[in-house]
């Protein structure tokens, strides 16, 4: 029997109780890590948390909203609690805008900065101390293709995914001295709730299946393998680097 990837490991999640965080918490518990899910989505998170447990493996919820700083702490707080430390946090937690700039309103613009770019921030910034206590970490930050290139139908996504981008190499420059590492995911086109907001008519969904070489959309547990390997010891000499798992929509 291989040992389990995670074996030992205690992780942290947000936006964990569904879609792609969701498929992550499940793989990371199978590999036998104590995981966190932290969510806004209370029941969704928990009834997630029961049926890993179910399985045989290690889950709680915690309510976390990314945006509050006093969540990020206690969230932290609760998984070192639990399982006295915390090597991995998925900063995934997500929104989405579809609008062009003159579309976008501030308060949108602000909404969309918020919870994808400074709530990864706040969750780097709350998880650092305790990774430096348990001798280095892995943080996965969940970006987009969006973070890499323009796109014609968003506006303060691709900026929040950019920022997402560089957050995560100023955070593998600053503590890869101390054994924590950061890395990003681009990923596109996953079928998750988030994808009819995306693509919002078949046509849509049609032009955007034929910009993809693989001709389809991701499942979620496609990514999360990504997102495992970048979490585990097996990437321990990668940090600062860029995972694109998009069925070869950027290659072109
Ligand atoms: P989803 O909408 O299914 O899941 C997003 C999760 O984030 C939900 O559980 C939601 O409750 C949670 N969330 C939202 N605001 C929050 C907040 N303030 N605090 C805590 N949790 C919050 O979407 P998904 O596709 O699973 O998205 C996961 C990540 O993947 C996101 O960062 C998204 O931008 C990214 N992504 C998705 C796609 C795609 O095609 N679906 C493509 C590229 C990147």
């Amino acid at each position: 029997m291989p040992t389990p990837r995670l074996q030992g490991k205690a992780g942290l999640i947000s936006g964990g109780a569904r879609g792609l965080g969701a498929a992550t918490a499940r793989l990371f518990a199978k590999e036998g890590a104590a995981v966190a899910i932290g969510d806004i989505l209370e029941q969704e998170g928990r009834k997630l948390a029961a049926e890993i447990t179910e399985m045989g493996g290690d889950a709680f919820f915690v309510r976390l909203d990314v945006t509050s700083e006093e969540d990020w702490a206690h969230a932290v707080q609760a998984v070192v609690s639990r399982s006295g430390k915390l090597d991995m946090l998925v900063n995934n937690a997500g929104i989405y805008q579809r609008a062009t700039v003159e579309e976008t309103d501030s308060e949108g613009w602000d909404r969309v900065m918020e919870v994808n770019a400074k709530g990864a921030f706040l969750g780097t910034k709350a998880a650092i101390p305790a990774m430096r206590k348990a001798g280095g970490g892995s943080v996965v930050n969940i970006s987009s293709t969006s973070g890499l290139l323009g796109t014609a139908i968003s506006t303060a996504y691709p900026a929040s995914k950019g920022a997402v981008r560089l957050l995560t190499k100023s955070t593998a420059i600053q503590y890869a001295k101390e054994g924590i590492r950061a890395n990003s995911v681009h990923p596109a086109g996953i079928t998750t709730d988030m994808l009819p907001e995306v693509l919002t008519t078949p046509e849509q969904r049609q032009e955007r299946l034929a910009s993809m070489p693989l001709g389809r959309f991701a499942t979620p547990e496609e990514i999360a393998y990504g997102v495992l390997f970048l979490a585990s010891d097996e990437s321990s000499f990668i940090t600062g680097s860029e995972l694109v798992i998009d069925g070869g929509k950027t290659a072109e």
